[in-house]
């Protein structure tokens, strides 16, 4: 599917550079008007064409040929496929990000749509259907018109601005390395270090039309952990002749529940501890040797991270001892951190949100369970990363189809909230807005 000829390829063709710019627009917001329709072109191309982290060979290649047609500067090839425009406004101004991720996941979509996914990949040794069902591509899209908006008002614009595109979000394959974290070690920000940085994410919780975002921790620290209990195998008949692993580790689940309910103060920070594999055993008469669990830990504050994570050993460790047998307990390496929010600057920003989508239509929403890897460009430098609801109009956000279900749908008119939304926190930031 790489060869398609795509409807964005035929749009990219009438504008390059030294053609009129299409959105020599008076305002801001009928400019990005003005780019719409084309958002919504190559997010229909996106769709139709996923591609898996780290493999976003098709998208990137897209990407990069539009910021070339707008005549940024163009780095390509950043923690593999990632790509970053470089728009230097004619003002003096500070340097500022935008970014969007571009990753599909393996999903095999079931959303009847003219542009659908039928695509599939290898995935973990296995085929795969491949389906844009996080909308990474509404955010690529988003961010490509944005470049576009603003690359047409560059003579006014005070600053730079850095377009990042970035693979390998939702994590990369087994074995390779990707994402926020490796675009970091590979110098995104290395000889143009932004002062700020800007992110959304379409998502179901929300109707299209609105945004919600949160001062402060806004979407949870994400950690792994493997628990290993080692008894000592013995016939089911005669438990006493050894030690078992499973008991324990049936203690150890229960357990580990009150080191969020008994042992947090969760007025303040709430926090998740799941198991979501338990491994042990063969057959109905051998007590086994050794039990793993799995599991995943959701927090909003590295202090009750650390805490929380204490806790977990000593519960697991302590439980085992007392059935006689032993456990180790591991946080497995790919952690996300908490993403903050910085405070004052979402203060700043609130009124370049209202103006794109209206008063009443900000919302403060409560913490997301849910882990980005946009985190780590926030711990570099001052952030903002919001929401922009996905769900059509109508329908009935709390129980739609959510990000990563097969079921998911964007409805296209939360693209242009995305845009604008973007366009105008850029441009109020550039200009030194305060509110
Ligand atoms: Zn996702
Ligand atoms: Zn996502």
């Amino acid at each position: 599917m790489h060869h398609r000829h795509s409807p964005a390829a035929v749009v990219l063709l009438c504008c390059g550079v030294g053609s009129a710019p299409a959105v020599a627009a008076t305002s801001l917001d009928e400019a990005a008007r003005a780019v719409a329709p084309r958002v919504i072109e190559w997010r229909r191309d996106l769709h139709q064409n996923p591609e898996l982290g780290n493999r976003e060979f098709r998208t990137s290649k897209l990407v990069a040929a539009h910021l070339e047609s707008l005549g940024l500067e163009v780095r390509t090839g950043i923690a593999h496929t990632g790509v970053v425009g470089i728009l230097k406004g004619g003002q003096p101004g500070p340097t500022i990000a935008l970014r969007a991720d571009m990753d599909a996941l393996p999903v095999t979509e079931r959303v009847d749509l003219p542009f659908k996914s039928t695509v599939t990949a290898e995935y973990r040794g296995e085929r795969v259907g491949v389906m844009h069902a996080c909308g990474h591509d509404g955010h690529t899209a988003i961010l490509m018109g944005a470049a576009e908006v603003l690359a047409a008002r560059r003579n006014q614009l005070p600053g730079t601005v850095l377009f990042i595109f970035q693979p390998a979000e939702e994590g990369a394959p087994e074995g390779e390395q990707g994402g926020a974290p490796l675009m970091l070690r590979e110098g995104v920000f290395g000889d143009l270090k932004p002062e700020a940085i800007f992110g959304l994410h379409l998502w179901s919780a929300q109707n299209a039309g609105q945004i919600g975002y949160r001062r402060g921790s806004i979407m949870a620290a994400a950690d792994s952990f493997r628990i290993v209990v080692n008894g000592r195998q013995t016939h089911g008949s005669t438990p006493w002749g050894g030690v078992d692993p499973i008991v324990a580790a049936a203690q150890i689940v229960t357990d580990m529940q009150t080191v969020v309910s008994r042992q947090t103060d969760i007025t303040r920070w709430p926090a998740v501890v799941s198991i979501g594999a338990v491994k042990g055993g063969i057959r109905t008469n051998i007590i086994p040797d050794s039990v793993e669990m799995l599991g995943t830990l959701r927090t909003f504050d590295p202090a009750v991270r650390q805490s929380v994570i204490e806790k977990m050993r000593r519960v697991a460790e302590h439980v085992a001892a007392a059935n006689g047998a032993t456990a180790t307990f591991e946080i497995l390496p790919g952690s996300t951190p908490v993403l903050v929010n910085t405070p004052e600057l979402t203060q700043r920003m609130l009124p370049s949100l209202e103006r794109a989508a209206g008063q009443g239509n900000v919302v403060e929403i409560p913490f997301v369970t849910a882990a980005e890897d946009y985190a780590y460009f926030a711990l570099e430098v001052p952030s903002l990363y919001f929401f922009v609801g996905s769900t059509p109009v109508g329908q009935d956000a709390a129980t739609a189809p959510s990000n990563h279900s097969p079921f998911y749908v964007v409805d296209e008119s939360s693209l242009d909230f995305g845009l604008r939304a973007l366009v105008n926190v850029a441009t109020d930031y550039l200009q030194g807005m305060q509110p």
